[in-house]
């Protein structure tokens, strides 16, 4: 009888600690902060800080463009059950169609409170021959140096959202930046040993103005930028007559999210070839070559090379 009662004590005793061992974890989950990036570069520098301390969720899929999109349901559930929210700003998501601009409004999230732009703080490059608001290059991470700065900026909201995990990011984000230095360090050496008369990348967007200040590569395109005509006949003409003129280039690129005929007949009429594709407004879909921002400007930077060297 004694043993029974015993038996039963320790029962009770051990469902107990499992029910409340069980909603401890339930706990630990629901206490993850809901982080929404806008796209798979940000969504990408986030995780390499916060790791499995958030619950993620990322706008535009991998290989779309970012500039115009169309958010979908649950894209729209995410963002206004979002804490943090982060976005690229400078003419990216609220530029053109602003599609960035009516989804947070819509969800009743604040600038600076609820989102942030990751581009703040960095030295801004206009479109060609416009300096005003509206009119930025927002292709700002395509300089190492910035993609530093927005991890930088993700670390900073991160630990003011979740100050009880502010140690972990703060040690991620400084491992991170050692890596994204040392990359940047190779990147300028890199370009620094190829000759002047070969220095041009051609791509479909002009995406690279701050990759070309960075590393001093001048760069020709297509199109400005993806909120514009993309690849109409005189701005392929444009370009033909253009490379035709120039001794410079001996590959072209293009890029893994645009069209890429515009490149192929620009390929075709001139007979450069297409040296490679490249990763400017998404990393790579998982498991492949460029499936990280750290891994897809390292693969640039040995395809553009490679290419500016044959
Ligand atoms: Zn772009």
């Amino acid at each position: 009888m004694f043993k029974k009662i015993i038996f039963c004590f320790s029962l009770i005793i051990c469902s107990v600690c499992l029910l409340a061992c069980s909603n401890q974890q339930n706990q630990g989950a629901s206490q993850k902060i809901n982080v929404v990036t806008t796209n798979s570069i940000i969504a990408d520098i986030t995780k390499n800080i916060a790791a499995d301390k958030i619950n993620l969720h990322s706008i535009v899929p991998i290989g779309q463009d970012p500039h115009e999109y169309e958010p979908l349901p649950n894209d729209v559930k995410k963002t206004s059950d979002a804490d943090l929210i982060f976005y690229n700003g400078i003419n990216l998501e609220d530029g053109g169609q602003a599609w960035f601009t009516k989804l947070v409004k819509n969800a009743n999230k604040k600038k600076d409170k609820d989102y942030f732009a990751v581009s703040k703080g960095v030295d801004i490059i206009y479109l060609e021959g416009q300096e005003e608001k509206g009119k930025e290059d927002p292709h700002a991470w395509l300089n190492l140096e910035n993609g530093m700065i927005y991890a930088k900026n993700i670390a900073e909201q991160l630990q003011k959202k979740d100050p009880k995990n502010k140690d972990f990011y703060e040690k991620n984000l400084k491992s991170y930046l050692e890596k994204l230095a040392e990359l940047d360090e190779k990147a300028k050496t890199t370009f620094a040993a190829i000759p002047e008369n070969q220095k041009l990348i051609v791509t479909s967007e002009g995406c690279f103005k701050y990759f070309s200040k960075a590393y001093d590569i001048p760069s020709a395109y297509i199109w400005e930028i993806n909120t514009e005509e993309e690849g109409s006949s005189e701005q392929i003409k444009s370009l033909v007559e253009k490379l035709q003129k120039d001794p410079r280039p001996h590959s072209l690129f293009v890029e893994s999210s645009v069209d890429k005929r515009p490149m192929k007949t620009i390929s075709k009429e001139t007979g450069i070839p297409i040296f490679a594709e490249i990763f400017t407004d998404s990393v790579a879909e998982e498991g492949q070559e460029g499936d990280s921002y750290y891994a897809m400007m390292k693969w640039n930077l040995e395809k553009i090379a490679q290419g500016l060297a044959e």
